[in-house]
């Protein structure tokens, strides 16, 4: 016994459930597989991964623009030497 039902892509009746996870259309190329889903979650931690990396390289851009940038701007306080 097959489950058919219809495909959101051509619009016949030839999905049909081959797995748990996976549909599949008989008259054209249309599948959806639900494990695709379930993957997707790992493929977020790489993301998130991907994310770290760029707000560390950023973090290293912002403290190598701090050292290059040139000392003057701060004023030394002046030194009090002159004692009554
Ligand atoms: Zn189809």
């Amino acid at each position: 016994m097959t489950e058919v039902t219809e495909c959101p892509q051509c619009g016949k009746k030839g999905l049909v459930k081959r797995n748990a996870d996976l549909f599949q259309c008989l008259c054209c190329e249309f599948k959806r597989d639900f494990n695709e889903h379930k993957a997707s979650s790992t493929s977020n931690d790489g993301l998130i991964l991907i994310m770290l990396a760029i707000a560390g390289l950023l973090i290293l851009l912002l403290q190598s623009c701090a050292v290059s940038s040139p000392p003057g701007i701060v004023p030394l306080p002046p030194e009090v030497s002159d004692v009554p």
